[in-house]
């Protein structure tokens, strides 16, 4: 079977409800507090193999209950785990998060376990790397790191795909080995100068990515759709519309279904109604992970 390896983050994101952000020197009273699941890789490997692939994770965990316990739970959605290993001297990824009564949210994350999967852990899963069709990669773990992993990659004829999230500048070198880039807007923008908002400026960044050297790119544009170039044919496929009650994980689960539906061997367009259909489900649900659809939803979902 076509295997998809992730390489990223492992986050427990500490959740918090609060009537308004605290000011400087405030205390405040907030509810609901929860602990659940987060980081982008994470996120994205479980939405791949909750949709149907066979995924394979390499991650950091720290030596701690929370990092043993999602895991676990990596395990229990079918990931391979034999590449998820745990850091003796740090604690696992943390991202504390305040979401308003608006349903705002302010974010402070530390790296901690993820900052130590360098480039030397990368290159002991070569062999994973070499075995796998297709390598997808976040920035949520050190840029050397994806660096490293990239080129592993491309070294071994393993297509890259690279959803550069969160927004951060990239050298030239790290973007002319990535196949298919998947930004949203925000992180379009930031990577071509391009400001993205309609079709006519997502045409835009993405002839400037061709420049860079990517053959495929996909641009998210939320509630928009997608924008989708191969330099050759592009296209702005619209989403489907819903009642969006949380879109934290959209992306994620766009990409992690994407690359399940191909690899499950359905055409371009069938693979992007699959990704824009398991996106939609997600935004209708609170959480991360959490608001993950199984393939058997999104069947449901799109009949
Ligand atoms: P990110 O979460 O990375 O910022 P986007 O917001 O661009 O990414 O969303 C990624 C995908 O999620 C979109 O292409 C679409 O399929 C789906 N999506 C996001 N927001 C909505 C929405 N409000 N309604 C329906 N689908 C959505």
């Amino acid at each position: 079977m076509n295997r998809l390896v992730v390489l990223g983050s492992v986050n427990a994101d500490h959740v918090l409800r609060v009537p308004h952000f605290p000011r400087p020197g405030e205390t405040l009273t907030g509810h609901s507090y929860q602990v659940v699941p987060g980081g982008k890789g994470a996120n994205q490997a479980v939405a791949a193999a909750r949709l149907g692939a066979a995924v394979s994770f390499i991650a950091r965990i720290g030596d701690d209950a929370i990092g043993r316990q999602m895991k676990a739970g990596f395990a229990n959605d079918g990931i391979d785990v034999s590449a998820v290993e745990q850091d003796e001297h740090l604690p696992t990824g943390i991202a504390i998060i305040y979401v308003s009564d608006e349903g705002e949210n302010s974010i402070g994350i530390s790296a901690e376990a993820n900052g130590a999967l360098t480039p030397a852990v990368v290159k002991c899963h070569e062999a994973l790397i070499a075995g796998a069709h297709t390598l997808l990669l976040q920035l949520e773990v050190p840029l050397e790191s994806v660096f490293e992993a990239a080129r592993l990659a491309r070294t071994h004829g393993t297509q890259v795909v690279l959803n550069p999230a969160p927004a951060r500048p990239l050298s030239a070198e790290l973007l002319a080995l990535v196949d298919l880039i998947t930004p949203n807007q925000t992180e379009a923008e930031l990577l071509t100068g391009v400001k993205v908002s309609d079709e006519a400026s997502a045409a835009q960044a993405a002839a400037r990515f061709h420049q860079m050297g990517i053959g495929e790119v996909m641009i998210t544009l939320g509630s928009q759709g997608v924008y989708c170039s191969n330099g050759r044919q592009q296209a702005l496929i619209p989403g489907f519309r819903v009642e969006a009650v949380d879109t934290t994980a959209a992306g994620d689960t766009f990409n992690g279904a994407l690359l399940a539906a191909e690899l499950a061997g359905a055409d371009f367009h069938e693979a992007v109604r699959f990704a824009h259909g398991a996106a939609a489900l997600s935004v209708t649900r609170f959480g991360a992970q959490s608001s993950i659809p199984s393939k058997q939803e999104v069947d449901t979902f799109l009949q």
